[in-house]
């Protein structure tokens, strides 16, 4: 085979495999939190996270899954009609391919967000696109996995969120808000464990430390209690 028979047979079959990504569930409901909590969403929940947190409420995402080609993403988060899109997982950013489909929905004009555990590297992310962070606290137990440096890639519109399962975890959530002046890049969301930390008294915490943050309890929890696919 010639030099340019070479290429050609590397570059043909390359050009003709779409780009696919491993899908848990697609699915229109509510978007339960964060900053444009309340807005009909469609969900695009991808396969598969690296971190095991004790608390995880989608276990149910890190196997299985079925392949689907971003141009059959699309045209599924079309038929629902919604202006929001949130990317999720599982860790959406797992999948490489993520990056893309991110671009791509912007490119379609919706309003996108991504959820993501903040142990990822977030800095290829479309700035069109509204991250929502995590920082996980100690009773995550994956606390170890935060990359810091990803705090230097949050835009203004982006979020951080921290789930808190314990006074530890609040204690812990106020030295990090200091320490690496959260409330200065953009909004800080705190957010209690279900049924680890009564969201009264989160709250009250929060009043009387006069905190920058923003309290948050998962609206879908309350209407759906976490059914999944809601
Ligand atoms: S990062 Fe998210 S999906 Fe992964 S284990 Fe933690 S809570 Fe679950």
């Amino acid at each position: 085979m010639s030099g340019h028979d070479a290429q050609q047979a590397s570059a043909t079959p390359a050009a003709a495999v779409p780009e696919r990504l491993r899908i848990t569930e697609i699915f229109h409901s509510i978007q339960g939190e964060a900053d444009a909590i309340g807005w009909r969403t469609v969900f695009v929940r991808l396969t598969g996270c690296p971190l095991r947190c004790v608390w995880c409420d989608t276990e149910y995402s890190f196997h299985g899954g079925d392949w689907h080609g971003i141009d059959e993403i699309l045209a599924e988060v079309a038929s629902h009609g919604a202006r929001h899109v949130c990317v999720t997982g599982g860790e959406p950013l797992a999948q490489k391919r993520c990056l893309i489909l991110l671009q791509r929905l912007c490119d379609a004009g919706y309003e996108v967000s991504l959820e993501t555990s903040g142990a990822l590297d977030v800095s290829a992310v479309d700035p069109r696109v509204r991250k929502v962070m995590d920082l996980k606290a100690p009773g995550s137990g994956e606390s170890a996995r935060n990359l810091w440096s990803n705090l230097d890639h949050l835009l203004p519109h982006d979020q951080i969120k921290i789930v808190i399962a314990s006074r530890e975890d609040y204690e812990w959530s106020c030295a990090m808000l200091a320490e690496h002046r959260l409330a200065d890049r953009c909004m800080v969301l705190f957010s209690p464990v279900w049924g680890k930390v009564e969201p009264r008294e989160l709250a009250e915490w929060i009043i009387a430390d006069r905190l920058p943050v923003r309290f948050q309890l998962q609206l879908h929890k309350l209407l759906w209690n976490d059914a999944a696919g809601r």
